[in-house]
């Protein structure tokens, strides 16, 4: 359900330009080019009629009333990081981008931070550093991506598989509505059941109920530094069992898988002497204080010698440990340079792995496309990155279909077809093959009763 492209005829833009401040809406084509896509690549991206660039709830309040009063469709825009097309433009809508909106206010007293949309998450973490604190989620993006978008995707990461994901330190946010009201949900309480769970529903909704203005944050104590274990392993299935055998027993508070096409990429860029032979490597981390530390990276060495691992690597030096991880986050950019990429986000209980890990295997030989695989493995969250050739026209379409294939593998498995990244545009068509009838007409009463117009996001997710 989305409206359709608006009349142009029927409003001239010039006045949302004179409601806003000066420089504020851009509509010369050029520069609006690098607002078309995020890092989907969707080739399907349209042409905004006009980017807004917000710098407070009022001007994206005047932009949303605007949009509603013409029926002009909206596109949320963070950083652009996003891997789904979730923030990639519709013809004649406009984009409202957050880049300006950057204010961040650390409290060390309620241990929570209130920040502006725009934010990146590398920034939210140095301010609350400052006071000894810690904002958790860590996307591999985390240098480049916006916290609105880290909101608006309810994104994972690293150290999610221990610490929980976005959604679990989001207290309270600012939302414009469709028709342009600002509605403030939340606060920094720690606890707080008055009414539905409405913070809950905007996390994650990627753009399609509402533009996020503000978020309040919590924050917890500094991380202890931690103490890193790196595994490499003669097969994939070696891997994913030591993965579940930990899980079983403990939390790391990293427990990532890359494969021997993730190894290789990252290794032609880094030449760090990373082992090109093995088919898997896992990065695993504990910060548990002293002895409880390293008695948790002892019994993980144990598990992994039972699982056949060829070599075991252990340090406490957290420059070293970050070497790996800094090698672990960069699988995506190295991918790049191999090809065109459809990057997956499939995910399935950690008992299942092994089999999804497989099936990904078999469909990448019956498709003959590579498929390079990287995993949050802890928390049975994979990523495989499908290669292929875009002017050759056979391999892909061949990768297209084993772009599908992996979303109904993982749903067979008890999985879903994205874990952090979202449905945005690329995923919407499996959605109703993942979600209930029932479930999915639940979202649909809920987008339609926040956007009766269907402008907002128009194309993504429903
Ligand atoms: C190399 C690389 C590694 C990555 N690793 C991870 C990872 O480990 N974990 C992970 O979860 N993701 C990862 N990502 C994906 C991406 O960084 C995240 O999805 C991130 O949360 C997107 O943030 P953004 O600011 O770039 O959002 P955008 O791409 O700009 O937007 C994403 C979605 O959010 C909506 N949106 C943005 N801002 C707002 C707002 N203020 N209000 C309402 N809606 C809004 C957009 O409409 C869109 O639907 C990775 C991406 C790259 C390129």
């Amino acid at each position: 359900m989305h409206a359709e492209p608006a009349d142009q005829t029927s409003f001239d833009i010039a006045d949302l330009v004179a409601a806003l401040p000066e420089g504020g809406v851009v509509t010369d084509q050029t520069k609006m080019d690098s607002y078309r896509w995020d890092r989907a690549n969707d080739p399907d991206a349209g042409l905004p009629l006009a980017v807004v660039r917000v710098g407070t709830t009022e001007d994206v309040q005047v932009a949303m009333r605007f949009a509603a009063e013409h029926g002009i469709p909206v596109v949320p825009r963070g950083a652009g990081t996003g891997l789904s097309g979730g923030a990639s433009a519709v013809d004649g809508c406009l984009v409202i981008s957050t880049e300006r909106m950057r204010a961040i206010e650390v409290d060390p007293a309620t241990r929570a931070v209130v920040v502006e949309p725009g934010v990146l998450n590398a920034e939210v973490k140095a301010a609350a550093a400052e006071y000894g604190l810690w904002y958790p989620p860590d996307p591999s993006s985390f240098e480049i991506c916006s916290i609105g978008g880290n909101i608006a995707t309810n994104a994972g990461g690293l150290c999610c598989v221990k610490y929980g994901v976005t959604t679990d330190y989001v207290l309270g946010l600012t939302v414009v509505l469709a028709d342009g009201t600002a509605v403030e949900l939340g606060g920094p309480r720690l606890k707080d059941v008055a009414g539905l769970s409405l913070v809950k529903l905007f996390v994650g909704s990627e753009g399609t109920l509402g533009v996020i203005t503000r978020i309040v944050l919590r924050l917890i104590p500094a991380q202890r530094a931690a103490s890193t274990l790196v595994a490499s392993f003669p097969s994939l299935d070696d891997a994913t069992q030591t993965v579940l055998d930990i899980t079983r027993q403990m939390r790391p508070s990293m427990l990532e898988l890359m494969d021997k096409a993730s190894i290789n990429a990252v290794e032609d860029v880094t030449k760090m002497g990373l082992d090109r032979t093995v088919e898997a490597m896992l990065i695993v981390q504990s910060d548990e204080a002293d002895a409880a530390g390293a008695a948790e990276i002892a019994e993980i060495t144990a598990i992994a010698e039972l699982n056949r691992a060829t070599d075991i690597f252990t340090t406490d030096d957290p420059d070293t440990g970050e070497s790996f991880i800094v090698a672990r986050r960069m699988v995506i950019t190295a991918m790049e340079t191999k090809g065109s990429l459809l990057l997956e986000d499939v995910g399935v209980p950690v008992p299942e792995l092994g089999a999804l890990v497989r099936g990904i295997t078999a469909i990448s030989e019956n498709r003959d496309v590579v498929i390079a695989l990287v995993a949050h493995a802890g928390d049975g969250n994979t990523h495989p990155l499908i290669v292929f050739d875009a002017t050759n026209s056979d391999e892909s379409a061949r990768a297209q279909l084993a772009y599908g294939e992996i979303m109904e593998l993982a749903i067979a498995l008890g999985g879903t077809i994205t874990g952090e990244h979202g449905v945005g545009r690329l995923k919407k068509r499996w959605l109703p093959d993942y979600l209930s009838p029932e479930a999915l007409a639940l979202n649909h009463t809920i987008k339609t009763a926040l956007d009766p117009q269907g402008i907002l996001n128009p194309g993504a997710v429903l």
